[in-house]
């Protein structure tokens, strides 16, 4: 179901039902999108196909021309995204829903649990792990270590910022634990995270393992079990852990920078006052 705006006001809508086939291109099925052509019978055709057959499928007709009245049916078809039960709110031309929700933020990540089948937002999934089934989890700040205990299993990770992360740990036998990291986020785009594991070596030298770009995933696949970092098994009970994010890091940077360049200006008389009080 489509609704379509029609008539002089562009602005008057109404929920009509068509077959969803009108606005699909008969030869690739890919929706319609500007420019559509039509032979001179009236065979609708996409650009793409258009370029690439010199006769029209339908009727063998070798003209084709540019169909404005198509094009503005495809460009007043909207419909609403697919997560719209997860609340969003866009309603989408037709042929952008594809793109739309590749990138729409709505899209939901899966409890990890086979047997749970639950699905939501990430915050629902927050409230889902720690009260549902009341995994282990933990609250963090950005560049903040934090300690976590090495223990086989899931361990769910919420940055100040609400993104969710999960550590798993898996027993690699006879060294120790395997530890893998995700971010729990539906759309693969590239990660702007990265977590520092630190932990003592058997000669008893501290060791970091550092995961440059943390996965995204949306936890479809279940929990993560490519580890990045082994941790020797009896010499460690609490691992340290830092995760830190590259956006962070550079909007701060130029935020302190330009601060930095005022305060020096105003303040550089008052400045110098607390500078000779250290010194002494
Ligand atoms: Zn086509
Ligand atoms: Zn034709
Ligand atoms: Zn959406
Ligand atoms: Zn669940």
């Amino acid at each position: 179901m489509v609704s379509v705006s029609m008539g002089h006001n562009a602005d008057k809508k109404q929920v009509v039902t068509i077959g969803m086939d009108v606005l699909d291109c008969p030869v690739c099925f890919e929706p319609f999108k500007p420019p559509i052509f039509q032979c001179s019978v009236g065979h609708f055709i996409c650009s793409s196909c258009c370029n690439k057959l010199n006769k029209c499928p339908g009727c063998s007709r070798t003209s084709f021309e540019h169909c404005l009245g198509m094009e503005r049916i495809v460009e007043s078809a909207v419909v609403p995204c697919t997560y719209a039960e997860h609340g969003c709110t866009n309603k989408i031309a037709y042929f952008n829903k594809k793109s739309h929700e590749q990138a729409c933020s709505y899209e939901p990540c899966f409890c990890p649990d086979s047997g749970c089948g639950f699905s939501g937002s990430v915050a629902t999934l927050w409230k889902h792990f720690t009260t549902q089934h009341k995994w282990p989890s933990t609250e963090f700040k950005y560049y903040t270590p934090f300690d976590l205990r090495v223990k086989p299993g899931a361990h769910f990770l919420r940055a100040g910022d609400g993104q969710l992360f999960v550590m798993n740990m898996v027993s690699v036998e006879p060294v120790g634990h395997g530890v893998s990291l995700v971010c729990i986020q539906p759309n693969t785009s590239e990660s702007s995270f990265r977590c520092n594991v630190v932990f003592s070596s058997f000669t008893g030298h501290h060791q970091i393992s550092t995961l440059e770009s943390v996965r995204c995933s949306s936890l479809s696949d279940g929990l993560p079990k490519n580890y990045f970092c082994i941790v020797p098994k009896s010499l460690v009970v609490a691992l340290p852990i830092t995760i830190d994010t590259k956006l962070v890091l550079e909007v701060e940077d130029e935020q302190e920078e330009e601060e930095d360049d005022d305060d020096y200006d105003e303040d550089e008389d008052e400045d110098d006052e607390s500078d000779d009080e250290d010194g002494n």
